[in-house]
């Protein structure tokens, strides 16, 4: 094992059915010929738009999404994940209301036995979506948080960026009702959108590409988020492969190293972008040359960025320390 595997990680966005392995897929019953191009196909971001059909097909019962959940919490547990936050977008199917859908993830949750890792839940908005779909879902949220306050953490607007808006207002209601927010931001170049998401302050940012001037964003913008500092989760496979960034050299994290701005490392799709939190770390580390120490406060830090509540943050806390004295 090298030091990014070995090393304890936070893990705080991923997309449920972009995180399903090719061997997940199949056991969910997916064909070989439905799968034989997962992954290398993908051209650009509208590409991985369809890519999603697949997982989506393979998850539209109850027993398949509850199988599917345990999965990628094994996978990430395996890849040494000690705390996720995994999120997904609440959707009816034939059999399954989004009640049912949400309940079968908490319940696949619940029933994951293991002191290994520690997972909460993020449910996401689908910006495609109208207002009225995206509030009826908000308020199922709203509902099922009271029912699972320990699992059901915080709500995320994701999907096409090229399609839809944030509807500041729902955001507002989310936050109201004790919820944190992590919204996609800026990951095509939509100045007017970005500053309304800035205005909202949310938690944290998904992506956050298009911010700096050299990255497609603009000067008032950057000067805004320099002040603000919300943590940006930072998925550098996922924008390379989707051209969003022009290179793991050229992605957006430089600036957020080069001026201490908060971030974290993500996967976003670990089976689509065939990656994992341990691959984002070694890339990073040899794209950037950090050091052992650098790596392990980057893992360090996501938890102050996490969802998760005090007690919880403390023993994670106190797991990397440990680990620290004996590994680096
Ligand atoms: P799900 O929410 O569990 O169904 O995971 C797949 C969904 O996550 C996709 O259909 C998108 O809505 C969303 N998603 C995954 N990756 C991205 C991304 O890079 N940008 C925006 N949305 C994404």
């Amino acid at each position: 094992e090298t030091f990014c595997q070995k090393l304890p990680k936070i893990e705080l966005h991923a997309h449920l059915n972009g995180s399903l392995s090719k061997s997940t897929l199949k056991q969910l019953g997916c064909s070989e010929e439905s799968i034989k191009n997962y992954q290398e196909t993908l051209t650009d971001i509208k590409q991985v738009f369809n890519q999603f059909q697949v997982a989506h097909n393979a998850t539209n019962t109850l027993e398949n999404l509850n199988l599917a959940t345990k999965c990628v919490i094994e996978d990430f547990a395996k890849d040494n994940v000690i705390y996720l936050e995994l999120r997904t977008t609440p959707r009816s199917e034939k059999d399954l209301s989004e009640r049912d859908y949400i309940e079968t993830v908490v319940e696949a949750i619940r029933n994951y036995e293991s002191s290994k890792i520690i997972v909460k839940l993020i449910l996401s908005l689908d910006r495609r979506r109208s207002w009225k779909e995206q509030l009826d879902t908000l308020d199922n949220i709203i509902d099922l948080k009271q029912k699972y306050p320990d699992l059901i953490k915080g709500v995320d607007l994701s999907g096409d960026p090229g399609k839809g808006e944030f509807f500041k207002k729902l955001f507002e209601k989310a936050r109201d009702n004790g919820l944190k927010t992590a919204i996609h931001c800026g990951e095509i170049k939509n100045d007017n959108e970005v500053m309304d998401i800035l205005d909202f302050k949310p938690d944290r940012i998904g992506h956050g590409t298009c911010l700096h001037p050299d990255y497609g964003g603009s000067e008032e913008i950057w000067q805004k988020y320099q002040h603000l500092k919300i943590p940006i989760e930072c998925c550098l496979t996922s924008n390379v492969v989707c051209l969003t960034s022009k290179s793991y050299e050229e992605h957006h994290v430089k600036e957020l190293l080069k001026n201490s701005l908060p971030f974290s490392l993500a996967t976003d799709d670990k089976g689509v972008f065939n990656t994992t939190l341990s691959k984002e770390f070694t890339v990073l580390g040899q794209t950037f040359s950090l050091s052992k120490n650098d790596l392990w406060n980057i893992s360090r830090n996501s938890i102050d960025y996490s969802f998760a509540d005090e007690e919880e943050k403390g023993f994670i806390r106190f797991a990397l320390e440990q680990w620290k004295i004996r590994n680096i």
